[in-house]
């Protein structure tokens, strides 16, 4: 049943390794006693340092997309203007609208990024009071400059930033306090190569204040009694124990591994190692990098593949060499391939993928 470690590469869910998955069989504890506490407690200090934050990091019983909506409810007062180049980024459109929001989209091609100065821009005209931004948009491997859009949207007063991190926490640099972020989120089964389950989340002070003064904002994804009980090492319903178990053993692998820093270069490397072969060998092959240089994600790689080829069939081809790899997403679906090369994986397993992958793209 079990393939060895490293040739699981979809954008997610990732790759878990043994122990982590068998970390979720720790028995029960009560969600309210004192292990509970002592578990959330332990996590607290590690979960900041990933996250950059002073503030508790919230955990929830949900995929990302929870949090997505809980970023919208707790965050928008009355228009929020989403920055869309991809599915994930679009998707915040489709929450506010559900969330009867006023939702003003800015569009761009599949694969382009929006540019500080354009984010200013937008900002100023909109009247929104929200930005969602998709920092790395897995669907086309395009990677934001986060830190300088930060900047842009902090120029006009009263406008909060709302980042889905999906791909790109624990993948790549994220400073959530120092760049003003007021609220970052992530799902458990992407770069922190957990099984999926868990939204994390960390919101300003200043989402916070804003999100105490909006009616609505639902039972299940009010933040206010996440953070309140973030704080008292508890969680407002019952955590998903199992995960919990997971998430700890994850957290002490990343610090015993050199911290977040040492994660992110190692995702760097992933990236540059992706590069240097599409660079050496995609022209003959017939891919090409989706995103331009110095926008790329560092934990997913979006190529196009020319001719005949969809990024189904390479995928399936893949398979039958005992690789997983993502085809392409939404409207990308035929036009290109997704290798995610996050969480857990190395350059030594990627390069051995990338070796499959040539084999494959060489037979037509
Ligand atoms: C995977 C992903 C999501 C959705 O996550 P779910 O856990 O399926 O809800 C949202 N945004 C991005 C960028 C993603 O990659």
């Amino acid at each position: 049943m079990t393939a060895p470690f490293g040739r699981f590469f979809l954008p997610g869910p990732t790759e878990v390794v043994p122990e982590v998955l068998a970390a979720q069989q720790h028995p029960m504890v009560g969600h309210r006693g004192e292990q509970t506490e002592a578990l959330l407690g332990a996590l607290d200090a590690p979960l900041r340092a990933v996250f950059r934050t002073a503030n508790p990091v919230v955990i929830a019983a949900a995929s990302a997309t929870g949090l997505m909506e809980a970023a919208i409810r707790n965050g928008v007062r009355r228009r929020v203007l989403c920055l869309v180049n991809g599915a994930f980024s679009e998707r915040f459109v489709h929450i506010g609208v559900a969330c009867g929001k006023d939702v003003l989209r800015a569009d761009l091609p599949w694969g382009e990024t929006f540019e500080p100065d354009v984010v200013r821009r937008l900002v100023s005209q909109s009247g929104a009071d929200a930005v969602t931004l998709v920092h790395s948009e897995t669907s086309t491997g395009a990677l934001a400059p986060l830190a300088e859009i930060a900047q842009a949207v902090r120029e006009t007063p009263d406008v909060l930033l709302l980042v889905d991190a999906v791909t790109s926490l624990g993948g790549c640099p994220i400073e959530s306090d120092a760049w003003g972020i007021d609220f970052v989120l992530t799902g458990s089964q992407k770069a922190l190569a957990l099984p999926p389950g868990l939204a994390l989340g960390v919101a300003s002070a200043r989402m916070l204040e804003r999100a105490r003064t909006l009616p609505h904002r639902g039972l299940y994804l009010d933040l206010i009694p996440y953070d309140a009980q973030a704080r008292k090492r508890q969680t407002p319903y019952t955590p998903a124990l199992s995960l919990l178990f997971a998430l700890d053993l994850q957290l002490t692998r990343i610090a015993a591994a050199g911290g977040i820093e040492a994660r992110w270069e190692r995702h760097r490397a992933m990236l540059e190692c992706t590069e240097r072969w599409v660079a050496d060998r995609g022209e003959a092959l017939g891919v090409a990098f989706l995103p331009k240089a110095g926008r790329r994600s560092w934990t997913v790689s979006c190529l196009t593949v020319a001719g005949e080829r969809t990024g189904g069939s390479v995928a399936k081809r893949m398979e039958t060499r005992g690789f997983v790899i993502g085809a392409g997403y939404g409207k990308l679906r035929d036009a290109s391939i997704r290798i995610g090369h996050m969480g857990d994986h190395t350059v030594k397993e990627l390069e051995i993928l990338l070796g499959a992958l040539e084999e494959v793209l060489r037979r037509g």
